[in-house]
Protein backbone atom coordinates (compact mmCIF):
# COMPACT_ATOMS: atom_id res chain seq x y z
CA UNK A 1 0.00 0.00 0.00
CA UNK A 2 1.23 3.51 -0.83
CA UNK A 3 2.12 5.73 2.06
CA UNK A 4 -0.55 8.35 2.71
CA UNK A 5 2.17 10.91 3.01
CA UNK A 6 3.65 9.90 -0.02
CA UNK A 7 1.74 12.64 -1.68
CA UNK A 8 3.41 15.21 0.65
CA UNK A 9 6.84 14.09 0.33
CA UNK A 10 7.77 17.77 -1.56
CA UNK A 11 6.69 19.50 1.32
CA UNK A 12 8.17 17.21 3.99
CA UNK A 13 11.12 17.90 2.69
CA UNK A 14 11.27 21.42 3.57
CA UNK A 15 13.25 22.13 6.60
CA UNK A 16 11.98 21.83 9.77
CA UNK A 17 8.77 19.87 8.14
CA UNK A 18 9.27 15.97 8.08
CA UNK A 19 6.76 13.58 9.02
CA UNK A 20 6.17 14.64 11.94
CA UNK A 21 5.24 18.20 11.14
CA UNK A 22 2.92 16.41 8.59
CA UNK A 23 1.04 13.96 11.02
CA UNK A 24 0.78 17.35 13.16
CA UNK A 25 -1.19 19.28 10.59
CA UNK A 26 -2.81 15.76 9.90
CA UNK A 27 -4.67 16.24 13.33
CA UNK A 28 -5.43 19.83 13.49
CA UNK A 29 -8.68 21.73 12.09
CA UNK A 30 -9.22 25.08 10.81
CA UNK A 31 -12.15 27.38 10.41
CA UNK A 32 -12.30 29.27 7.08
CA UNK A 33 -14.89 32.36 7.45
CA UNK A 34 -16.20 33.06 3.86
CA UNK A 35 -15.46 30.87 0.82
CA UNK A 36 -15.23 33.93 -1.68
CA UNK A 37 -11.77 34.71 -3.86
CA UNK A 38 -9.44 34.48 -0.35
CA UNK A 39 -11.87 31.82 1.30
CA UNK A 40 -11.31 29.52 -2.08
CA UNK A 41 -7.44 30.25 -2.49
CA UNK A 42 -6.84 29.64 1.38
CA UNK A 43 -9.23 26.43 1.84
CA UNK A 44 -7.53 24.92 -1.48
CA UNK A 45 -3.82 25.53 -0.02
CA UNK A 46 -4.68 23.70 3.10
CA UNK A 47 -6.88 21.08 1.60
CA UNK A 48 -4.04 20.05 -1.08
CA UNK A 49 -1.33 20.62 1.96
CA UNK A 50 -3.05 17.72 4.08
CA UNK A 51 -4.60 19.71 7.43
CA UNK A 52 -6.91 17.37 8.58
CA UNK A 53 -10.38 18.77 9.18
CA UNK A 54 -11.83 21.70 7.33
CA UNK A 55 -14.73 23.84 8.61
CA UNK A 56 -16.24 25.62 5.90
CA UNK A 57 -18.88 29.08 6.16
CA UNK A 58 -20.14 31.12 3.29
CA UNK A 59 -23.54 32.97 3.12
CA UNK A 60 -23.30 32.92 -0.89
CA UNK A 61 -23.92 31.53 -3.91
CA UNK A 62 -21.52 30.95 -7.01
CA UNK A 63 -22.01 34.22 -9.67
CA UNK A 64 -20.25 34.62 -12.92
CA UNK A 65 -18.78 37.99 -11.54
CA UNK A 66 -16.56 35.45 -9.16
CA UNK A 67 -14.63 32.97 -11.56
CA UNK A 68 -11.98 35.46 -12.23
CA UNK A 69 -11.40 35.42 -9.02
CA UNK A 70 -12.46 32.26 -7.18
CA UNK A 71 -10.08 29.59 -8.00
CA UNK A 72 -12.50 26.70 -6.43
CA UNK A 73 -15.57 27.05 -8.72
CA UNK A 74 -16.42 26.61 -12.28
CA UNK A 75 -18.95 27.62 -14.66
CA UNK A 76 -21.43 24.63 -13.77
CA UNK A 77 -21.41 26.15 -10.24
CA UNK A 78 -22.53 29.66 -11.26
CA UNK A 79 -24.63 28.29 -14.09
CA UNK A 80 -26.18 25.62 -11.20
CA UNK A 81 -25.99 28.83 -8.73
CA UNK A 82 -24.29 26.45 -6.07
CA UNK A 83 -23.94 27.44 -2.55
CA UNK A 84 -20.02 28.46 -2.12
CA UNK A 85 -19.69 26.22 0.45
CA UNK A 86 -21.53 23.37 -1.03
CA UNK A 87 -19.31 23.43 -4.11
CA UNK A 88 -16.05 24.30 -2.23
CA UNK A 89 -16.20 21.28 -0.42
CA UNK A 90 -17.39 19.38 -3.43
CA UNK A 91 -14.25 20.75 -5.56
CA UNK A 92 -11.84 19.83 -2.33
CA UNK A 93 -12.98 16.16 -1.85
CA UNK A 94 -11.95 15.77 -5.43
CA UNK A 95 -8.54 17.33 -4.67
CA UNK A 96 -7.39 15.41 -1.17
CA UNK A 97 -10.22 12.54 -0.02
CA UNK A 98 -8.05 11.99 3.07
CA UNK A 99 -9.43 14.71 5.20
CA UNK A 100 -12.59 15.72 6.66
CA UNK A 101 -14.57 18.45 5.73
CA UNK A 102 -17.59 20.16 6.77
CA UNK A 103 -19.35 22.79 4.79
CA UNK A 104 -22.18 25.67 6.41
CA UNK A 105 -23.91 27.44 4.26
CA UNK A 106 -24.66 30.21 7.06
CA UNK A 107 -25.01 33.48 7.09
CA UNK A 108 -21.97 34.52 9.66
CA UNK A 109 -23.06 36.55 12.49
CA UNK A 110 -23.33 37.04 16.48
CA UNK A 111 -25.65 34.22 16.64
CA UNK A 112 -23.74 31.76 14.55
CA UNK A 113 -20.12 32.52 15.06
CA UNK A 114 -18.69 30.85 17.80
CA UNK A 115 -20.34 27.77 17.30
CA UNK A 116 -18.02 27.91 13.65
CA UNK A 117 -15.38 28.21 15.18
CA UNK A 118 -15.35 26.88 18.35
CA UNK A 119 -13.30 23.65 17.90
CA UNK A 120 -10.92 24.93 15.51
CA UNK A 121 -6.85 25.53 16.27
CA UNK A 122 -7.12 28.24 13.82
CA UNK A 123 -9.18 30.76 12.00
CA UNK A 124 -8.33 32.29 9.02
CA UNK A 125 -10.03 35.02 7.38
CA UNK A 126 -11.91 35.14 3.82
CA UNK A 127 -14.33 37.20 4.62
CA UNK A 128 -15.19 40.44 2.37
CA UNK A 129 -16.88 42.85 5.05
CA UNK A 130 -14.95 44.64 8.28
CA UNK A 131 -18.60 43.33 10.56
CA UNK A 132 -17.99 39.71 9.55
CA UNK A 133 -13.97 40.54 10.58
CA UNK A 134 -14.45 42.12 13.70
CA UNK A 135 -17.14 39.57 14.96
CA UNK A 136 -14.44 36.94 13.93
CA UNK A 137 -11.77 39.28 16.20
CA UNK A 138 -14.24 39.11 19.35
CA UNK A 139 -15.16 35.11 18.92
CA UNK A 140 -11.50 34.34 18.50
CA UNK A 141 -10.37 36.62 21.59
CA UNK A 142 -13.10 35.19 23.79
CA UNK A 143 -11.85 31.55 22.95
CA UNK A 144 -8.19 32.25 22.85
CA UNK A 145 -8.14 30.92 19.42
CA UNK A 146 -5.58 32.25 17.01
CA UNK A 147 -6.57 34.05 13.69
CA UNK A 148 -5.38 35.40 10.80
CA UNK A 149 -7.04 38.47 9.06
CA UNK A 150 -6.32 39.08 5.57
CA UNK A 151 -8.19 41.85 2.83
CA UNK A 152 -7.54 43.20 -0.46
CA UNK A 153 -9.07 45.35 -2.71
CA UNK A 154 -8.00 46.55 -6.44
CA UNK A 155 -4.79 45.61 -6.20
CA UNK A 156 -3.62 45.81 -2.54
CA UNK A 157 -4.18 43.82 0.33
CA UNK A 158 -3.45 43.16 3.98
CA UNK A 159 -3.00 40.38 6.22
CA UNK A 160 -1.86 40.15 10.03
CA UNK A 161 -1.33 36.97 12.43
CA UNK A 162 -3.41 37.81 15.57
CA UNK A 163 -2.56 35.27 18.58
CA UNK A 164 -4.87 36.66 21.59
CA UNK A 165 -3.32 37.69 24.84
CA UNK A 166 0.15 37.83 22.84
CA UNK A 167 0.07 40.02 19.79
CA UNK A 168 -2.44 43.15 19.12
CA UNK A 169 -6.20 42.41 18.09
CA UNK A 170 -7.63 43.43 14.76
CA UNK A 171 -9.50 46.21 16.91
CA UNK A 172 -6.08 46.94 18.30
CA UNK A 173 -4.40 47.29 14.95
CA UNK A 174 -7.50 49.10 12.82
CA UNK A 175 -9.32 50.62 16.12
CA UNK A 176 -13.00 51.02 15.88
CA UNK A 177 -15.31 49.44 13.01
CA UNK A 178 -15.53 51.74 9.84
CA UNK A 179 -19.31 52.65 9.90
CA UNK A 180 -20.51 50.41 6.65
CA UNK A 181 -20.67 52.06 3.44
CA UNK A 182 -17.22 54.20 4.55
CA UNK A 183 -14.89 51.96 2.82
CA UNK A 184 -14.73 51.53 -1.02
CA UNK A 185 -15.56 48.00 -2.04
CA UNK A 186 -15.13 45.42 -4.62
CA UNK A 187 -17.55 46.98 -6.66
CA UNK A 188 -16.78 50.49 -6.84
CA UNK A 189 -12.67 50.06 -6.82
CA UNK A 190 -11.98 46.37 -8.44
CA UNK A 191 -10.34 43.75 -7.02
CA UNK A 192 -7.12 41.66 -9.35
CA UNK A 193 -7.55 37.57 -8.70
CA UNK A 194 -2.96 37.44 -8.12
CA UNK A 195 -3.58 40.26 -5.21
CA UNK A 196 -6.13 37.76 -3.81
CA UNK A 197 -3.88 35.19 -4.03
CA UNK A 198 -0.81 36.79 -2.91
CA UNK A 199 -2.76 38.07 0.18
CA UNK A 200 -3.95 34.19 0.77
CA UNK A 201 -0.53 32.56 0.51
CA UNK A 202 0.80 34.88 3.19
CA UNK A 203 -2.41 34.52 5.21
CA UNK A 204 -2.03 30.22 5.15
CA UNK A 205 1.43 30.66 5.47
CA UNK A 206 1.48 32.18 8.31
CA UNK A 207 -1.42 29.71 9.54
CA UNK A 208 1.11 26.82 8.99
CA UNK A 209 3.51 28.26 11.57
CA UNK A 210 0.62 28.12 14.01
CA UNK A 211 -0.66 24.79 13.09
CA UNK A 212 3.13 23.55 13.34
CA UNK A 213 3.51 25.58 16.66
CA UNK A 214 6.47 27.73 15.09
CA UNK A 215 4.97 30.56 16.77
CA UNK A 216 8.52 32.03 17.22
CA UNK A 217 8.50 32.50 13.03
CA UNK A 218 5.23 34.33 12.83
CA UNK A 219 6.37 37.96 11.11
CA UNK A 220 4.41 39.26 13.93
CA UNK A 221 3.55 42.38 11.30
CA UNK A 222 1.11 43.98 9.30
CA UNK A 223 2.16 43.20 5.83
CA UNK A 224 0.63 45.43 3.22
CA UNK A 225 1.24 44.32 -0.37
CA UNK A 226 0.54 46.04 -3.84
CA UNK A 227 0.96 43.68 -6.38
CA UNK A 228 1.16 46.22 -9.42
CA UNK A 229 3.70 48.81 -8.05
CA UNK A 230 5.38 45.60 -6.05
CA UNK A 231 5.24 47.89 -2.93
CA UNK A 232 5.77 45.13 -0.24
CA UNK A 233 5.68 46.88 3.56
CA UNK A 234 5.96 45.30 6.70
CA UNK A 235 4.61 47.72 10.10
CA UNK A 236 5.32 45.50 13.45
CA UNK A 237 2.87 44.96 15.79
CA UNK A 238 3.44 44.81 19.12
CA UNK A 239 0.98 44.52 22.02
CA UNK A 240 0.68 48.04 23.71
CA UNK A 241 -0.41 47.72 27.49
CA UNK A 242 -3.68 49.10 26.76
CA UNK A 243 -7.53 49.83 27.10
CA UNK A 244 -8.57 47.84 24.11
CA UNK A 245 -12.05 47.30 24.75
CA UNK A 246 -12.05 43.40 23.01
CA UNK A 247 -8.50 42.11 24.18
CA UNK A 248 -8.22 44.32 27.36
CA UNK A 249 -11.11 44.86 28.48
CA UNK A 250 -12.85 41.41 27.17
CA UNK A 251 -16.24 43.47 26.20
CA UNK A 252 -17.23 41.90 23.41
CA UNK A 253 -20.02 44.18 21.84
CA UNK A 254 -20.58 42.66 18.51
CA UNK A 255 -21.03 38.97 20.06
CA UNK A 256 -23.39 40.30 22.75
CA UNK A 257 -25.30 42.68 20.71
CA UNK A 258 -29.24 42.13 20.66
CA UNK A 259 -29.27 40.50 16.88
CA UNK A 260 -28.28 43.76 15.39
CA UNK A 261 -29.82 44.37 12.15
CA UNK A 262 -31.76 41.71 10.46
CA UNK A 263 -30.35 42.97 7.00
CA UNK A 264 -27.26 43.70 5.52
CA UNK A 265 -26.15 44.99 2.22
CA UNK A 266 -23.50 42.51 0.60
CA UNK A 267 -20.59 44.00 -0.78
CA UNK A 268 -19.84 44.34 -4.65
CA UNK A 269 -23.34 43.93 -5.67
CA UNK A 270 -26.73 45.87 -5.79
CA UNK A 271 -28.21 43.18 -3.24
CA UNK A 272 -29.50 42.98 0.66
CA UNK A 273 -29.63 40.09 2.71
CA UNK A 274 -32.06 39.27 4.80
CA UNK A 275 -32.08 36.81 7.02
CA UNK A 276 -34.65 35.90 10.09
CA UNK A 277 -33.66 36.17 13.70
CA UNK A 278 -33.84 32.86 14.92
CA UNK A 279 -32.82 30.85 11.60
CA UNK A 280 -35.86 29.27 10.83
CA UNK A 281 -36.46 26.03 8.41
CA UNK A 282 -38.32 26.70 5.01
CA UNK A 283 -39.30 23.88 2.90
CA UNK A 284 -38.30 25.21 0.00
CA UNK A 285 -40.63 23.25 -2.94
CA UNK A 286 -44.02 24.04 -0.89
CA UNK A 287 -42.95 27.85 -0.87
CA UNK A 288 -41.96 26.82 -4.63
CA UNK A 289 -45.54 26.03 -4.99
CA UNK A 290 -46.83 29.13 -3.34
CA UNK A 291 -44.37 31.23 -5.75
CA UNK A 292 -45.29 29.73 -8.98
CA UNK A 293 -47.73 32.14 -10.28
CA UNK A 294 -45.64 35.31 -9.60
CA UNK A 295 -42.73 35.22 -11.77
CA UNK A 296 -40.46 31.98 -12.93
CA UNK A 297 -39.11 30.05 -9.46
CA UNK A 298 -36.10 27.27 -9.69
CA UNK A 299 -35.29 25.18 -6.79
CA UNK A 300 -32.16 23.14 -6.28
CA UNK A 301 -31.10 20.97 -3.10
CA UNK A 302 -30.07 24.17 -1.52
CA UNK A 303 -31.95 27.20 -2.65
CA UNK A 304 -34.95 28.46 -4.69
CA UNK A 305 -34.66 31.28 -7.08
CA UNK A 306 -37.67 33.21 -7.92
CA UNK A 307 -38.04 36.42 -10.26
CA UNK A 308 -39.91 38.93 -9.18
CA UNK A 309 -40.64 42.59 -9.29
CA UNK A 310 -37.71 43.30 -11.70
CA UNK A 311 -35.78 41.81 -8.75
CA UNK A 312 -34.13 38.22 -8.06
CA UNK A 313 -34.38 36.47 -5.02
CA UNK A 314 -32.34 33.52 -3.73
CA UNK A 315 -34.18 31.94 -0.86
CA UNK A 316 -32.14 29.50 1.55
CA UNK A 317 -33.43 26.20 3.88
CA UNK A 318 -32.81 28.69 6.85
CA UNK A 319 -34.86 31.24 5.67
CA UNK A 320 -32.18 33.86 4.84
CA UNK A 321 -32.94 35.30 1.20
CA UNK A 322 -30.40 37.40 -0.70
CA UNK A 323 -32.29 40.28 -2.81
CA UNK A 324 -30.89 41.41 -6.11
CA UNK A 325 -31.80 44.86 -7.60
CA UNK A 326 -32.23 46.86 -4.34
CA UNK A 327 -29.92 48.24 -1.80
CA UNK A 328 -32.08 49.81 0.10
CA UNK A 329 -33.20 47.48 3.30
CA UNK A 330 -36.15 48.64 3.84
CA UNK A 331 -37.38 47.51 0.80
CA UNK A 332 -35.98 44.45 1.11
CA UNK A 333 -37.28 43.66 4.43
CA UNK A 334 -40.72 44.79 2.65
CA UNK A 335 -40.01 42.09 -0.31
CA UNK A 336 -39.16 39.49 1.84
CA UNK A 337 -42.48 39.97 3.86
CA UNK A 338 -44.55 40.11 0.50
CA UNK A 339 -42.98 36.60 -0.85
CA UNK A 340 -41.61 34.82 1.61
CA UNK A 341 -43.79 36.00 4.65
CA UNK A 342 -42.40 37.71 7.75
ZN1 LIG B 1 -7.15 44.43 21.10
Amino acid sequence: MVDRFERYSRQMVLPGWGRAAQERLAGRSVAVIGCGALGSHIAGHLARAGVGRLVLADRDFVEWHNLPRQSLYDEADARDGIPKAVAAARRLRQINSQIEIEEHVVDVNADTVEGLVKGADLVLDGADNFEVRYLLNEACVKHGIPWVYGGVLGTYGLTAAILPGETPCLRCLLGPMPPPGSMPTCETAGVLGPAVAVIAALETTEGFKILLDRKEELLRSLVMVDIWSGDFERAETRKAKGSCPVCDERRFEMLEAEQGSMTSVLCGRSAVQVSPRPARSLELETLARRLEELGPVEVNDYLLRLQAEGKEFTVFRDGRAIIKGTDDPSQARALYARYIGA
